[in-house]
């Protein structure tokens, strides 16, 4: 978090029982604790304070004795990147796990489109699974990314676009035309969201409160490479939009592209996917299938996931496999893709084809690590030139 003060700890994240705590260490009688949790509350999620002396409804001396104690800090910006497309991606650095040390680093990646924008955010740092298409997945450094961390970056994405009620808007690349300018938040960066389940559960609480952050439920998608216990809980106690990085329609190639996919395969990951609440036409289970030439984008491949999907309330994703130095694949033709998309089609699933956004500052799927590494290379770089 930026670090203002070392010592104290941001509230971005905290729920109202954490908040109710604060108040309650700092001697605020009891029976002040739910207004004092609301007005804070509105402030900091609704209105986008980053200092405890905006919150003039709170009177002097308890904004000096929060300011003593904690912050209203957000993950620090390293670097702001944008595409030649309006796509953004920050590079942020979290607070370090040690003293003296330099805290990790994670992406978080905006997508502005004519009507919508999505922000993309990531769930960890690195990501223990190894898919072999993706580059997060070669990434060393793995943990948890705590709530204030998962919140902190939607927080940053805001502050940023200048997307709070009194704040103006910074239009200098086509956002969207929405009332909004973040329409929906995907779990789509780095980290596998389901094994740090505790964690995005709460930061999605507090995402989806309606007089906080406000996006509904329905705006909010978590994608998973198929951590299939955690399926049901994930409907039980979020119950978000639901995608699935499936990306292959036999367990022998699921086992090699996906490995997660060797301990839950692909009958017992539909079979969660079925039994996921509340789905229907208008709540469908997005499948998301990277298109790699001649691995798995064959007709046959196609009609093979028709089949599987029969009888799931289903979207397809057909994203174009994003390159990245040293990767083993290459993107199917665009005639395959098409090929492939038309099939799904008229089988009357909608199969719309991700078009890639920010390939140039590589903030597409997949894409995400790179610039920590080249700051990882440039501080070694720097460090060899230290006598
Ligand atoms: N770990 C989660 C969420 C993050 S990845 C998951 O795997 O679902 C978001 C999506 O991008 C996933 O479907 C992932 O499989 C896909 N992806 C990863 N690398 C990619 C690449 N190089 N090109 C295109 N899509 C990629
Ligand atoms: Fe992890 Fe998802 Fe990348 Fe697989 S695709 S390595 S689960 S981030």
């Amino acid at each position: 978090m930026i670090g203002r003060d070392q010592n104290s700890q941001t509230l971005i994240g905290f729920d109202r029982a954490q908040l109710a705590d604060v108040f309650a260490t700092l001697g605020v009688p009891e029976r002040a604790h739910g207004m004092r949790v609301s007005q804070i509350w509105n402030w900091v999620y609704a209105r986008g304070a980053q200092e405890f002396d905006q919150i003039t409804v709170l009177s002097k001396d308890l904004r000096a004795a929060l300011a003593e104690r904690y912050s209203l800090a957000r993950p620090e910006i390293v670097t702001e990147q944008v595409s030649a497309d309006g796509t953004r991606k920050w590079l942020l650095r979290l607070a370090p796990d040690r003293p003296g040390t330099q805290g990790p680093l994670v992406e978080t990646v905006y997508i502005p489109e004519e009507t919508r924008g999505t922000l993309c955010i990531s769930s960890q740092v690195g990501c223990t699974l190894t898919c072999k298409f993706c580059h997060t997945g070669t990434q060393k450094l793995v943990r948890n990314l705590r709530p204030a961390e998962i919140v902190g970056q939607i927080m940053v994405a805001r502050d940023r676009i200048g997307e709070w009620p009194e704040a103006e808007a910074d239009d200098s690349t086509g956002l969207p035309d929405a009332e909004r300018k973040i329409t929906n938040i995907v779990l789509m960066g780095m980290g596998e969201p389901l094994y740090n389940f505790d964690n995005v559960r709460d930061a999605m609480g507090i995402a989806a409160a309606s007089d906080g952050l406000g996006y509904s439920k329905r705006r909010i998608t978590l994608s998973t490479s198929g951590v299939v216990p955690e399926i049901p809980r994930w409907g039980q106690e979020a119950n978000t939009m639901l995608a699935i990085s499936l990306h292959a329609v036999r367990d022998d190639l699921r086992d090699e592209l996906v490995p997660i996919n060797r301990k839950w395969p692909i009958a017992e990951l539909l079979d969660a996917c079925r039994a996921y609440p509340s789905l229907s036409n208008a709540k469908r289970i997005t499948f998301e299938y990277v298109m790699l030439k001649g691995v798995n984008d064959s007709n046959a491949d196609a009609r093979e996931l028709v089949r599987l999907l029969a009888g799931i309330p289903a979207k397809i994703n057909l994203i174009p496999f994003n390159p990245w130095p040293g990767a083993p694949y290459e993107c199917s033709d665009w005639e395959q893709i098409e090929g492939f998309a038309e099939i799904v089609n008229r089988a009357g699933y909608a199969s719309p084809v991700r078009s890639p956004r920010g390939r140039d500052i590589m903030a597409a799927c997949g894409q995400l690590k790179s610039a920590s590494i080249k700051e990882r290379a440039s501080a070694r770089r720097l460090e060899a030139a230290v006598p």
